[in-house]
């Protein structure tokens, strides 16, 4: 390198960058105006110094040697080729530069050019970078979620703690898995076909996913799928995020399984009541028959009894004996197929039946029960027990609601025929009614307002009107209490 005196002079006083010039001997000749800017020595202090007095402790030891060595072997570390060096400044203070050096030869100086640039912003945000990224990946592997990274491919890159944990294996062990083969066979197809859309054009998915632990258990989770996409769009990377639910799924089990009890109960309730009636209807028939049989045997001994007379009263044994016969085809009827226990009903007399069980109750509590039921109601049909339970779970949460605040002393029960082939039969209470938001979910199953509730009477109810072609509905009466309404359709007459 030559540049003649006067154009050094210039350059030395524009260059942005530091430039310092030393001699073979490592003494400083040249110091460039930014140089002196940025180490905050004078030309005047540096010249014909050794230029280790702008490099801190070890390098400054080294540099001597390290000279003497390129000058006598011509082996480069430095010269021609640049590195990442630390300056230290005149107050002692040091800072990181990109030093590159080069060897320049004139008729009258051989000797090293430096150019030194300040790196102290680039590495700074270096260590920024090492700091965020750092604690992102803190983040990622502290997360309380389950999180795994898997390429496009569906191949796990990396999986955190609360993966781990949740999966039973390590980290180390998962990446490289496919995802897809952490799900059990049932739902692996299903999965598939979501990664295959998200894949293409989504962005997003969620979906109830069972996956198969280290240790064989089906995990029920919730899986929540996100893509990366680069600026093109193109799918980078997919972030599934794993939510353990075998809690909720337990829960909900056992929901179901009380449900299956409680409707096995209510159907036993029914049974119950039915044998009851069942066992009063046959001891009749059964009476009968023991008081002829033993009249017969004393006429028989006492000889005082024809032939004609012995026939009719075993006509008569037999006539009751067909009774009980009866009695017992409608059970096996009725428990073969609720169609079969369908019978004309007249709505009338079902209301006096029911309202005679509560009468007692009422009086006891100084309440009233009017009722209202339109003369020559067309008949309707079912199963006479089943639309009585209805009619008495709706009067005795009349009574609980009234129990609880009442505006007047009054259950009133109507049946009427507002069209031809309906029949109507509703409870208007003076309780407190329904807040609105207890009206959708007043027939739902377990829906209770009560601390003893079980929240099944009206779901019961319902179902049994539907089964009679009927329905069942809630509606706030004059007084703000409440109004169900059993709509049955009529019997064809
Ligand atoms: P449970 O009586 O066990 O609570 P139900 O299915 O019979 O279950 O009723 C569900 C809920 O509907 C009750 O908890 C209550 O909040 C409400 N409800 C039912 N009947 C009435 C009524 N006559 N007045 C006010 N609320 C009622």
């Amino acid at each position: 390198m030559h540049v003649p005196g006067g154009r050094l002079e210039a350059l030395l006083e524009a260059v942005v960058d530091p430039i310092v010039l030393i001699d073979t001997r490592g003494l400083i000749t040249r110091f460039s105006r930014s140089a002196q800017a940025v180490f905050g020595y004078t030309e005047a202090e540096v010249q014909g110094r050794n230029v280790s007095m702008l490099m801190p402790a070890p390098y400054r030891e080294q540099h001597d040697a390290y000279l003497a060595r390129y000058l006598s072997t011509a082996e480069p570390h430095i010269i021609g080729i640049g590195r990442e060096v630390t300056a230290q400044r005149k107050d002692g203070s040091t800072f990181p530069i990109d030093l590159s050096v080069g060897e320049f030869r004139s008729d009258s100086e051989h000797g090293f050019v430096g150019i030194l640039r300040d790196i102290s912003r680039r590495k700074q945000q270096e260590a920024e970078l090492r700091a965020s990224t750092e604690e992102l990946r803190l983040i990622f592997e502290s997360s309380p979620s389950a999180v795994a990274i898997t390429d496009v491919e569906g191949s796990v890159l990396d999986a955190n703690r609360a993966c781990e944990t949740l999966l039973g294996y390590a980290t180390d062990e998962l990446r490289g898995v496919r995802h897809r083969d952490l799900i059990v066979d049932e739902d692996r197809e299903a999965v598939d076909a979501e990664f295959l859309a998200l894949w293409a054009t989504g962005e997003r998915f969620s979906r109830d996913v069972r996956y198969r632990t280290r240790d064989g258990r089906a995990l029920y989770a919730l899986l929540q799928v996100g893509v990366a996409r680069d600026v093109q769009g193109r799918p980078l990377l997919m972030i599934c995020e794993i939510v353990d639910r075998s809690q909720v799924y337990e829960a909900m089990q056992e929901a179901e399984e009380l449900r299956t009890r409680l409707a096995h109960v209510a159907r036993i309730g029914t049974l119950g009541e039915m044998v009851s009636g069942i066992a009063h209807e046959v001891n009749q028939p059964l009476t009968a028959i023991a008081n002829y049989a033993n009249a017969a045997r004393r006429l028989a001994l006492a000889g005082g009894i024809g032939p004609q007379e012995l026939a009719a009263i075993h006509d008569k044994i037999a006539a009751q004996a067909e009774r009980a016969g009866q009695v017992i085809r409608g059970l096996r009827n009725m428990i073969r197929r609720s169609e079969s226990a369908r019978q004309p009903l007249d709505c009338r007399t079902l209301i006096g039946e029911v309202t005679k069980l509560i009468e007692f109750e009422l009086r006891a509590r100084g309440w009233k029960l009017l009722l209202a039921v339109q003369p020559s109601l067309p008949p309707i049909s079912g199963d006479g027990v089943q639309i009585q339970q209805v009619l008495l779970n709706l009067i005795r949460n009349a009574m609980e609601a009234m129990n609880e605040k009442a505006s007047g002393d009054t259950i009133t029960v109507t049946a009427s025929a507002p069209e031809a082939a309906w029949v109507e039969i509703s409870v208007s209470d003076c309780g407190p009614g329904l807040a609105e938001a207890s009206e959708e979910r007043l027939f739902e199953p377990f829906f209770s307002t009560k601390a003893q509730g079980m929240g099944l009477g009206l779901s019961i109810c319902k179902s049994i009107m539907s089964v009679h072609g009927g329905t069942l509905k809630y509606r706030r009466n004059l007084r703000g209490g409440a109004e169900f309404i059993m709509r049955l359709p009529a019997l064809e007459q």
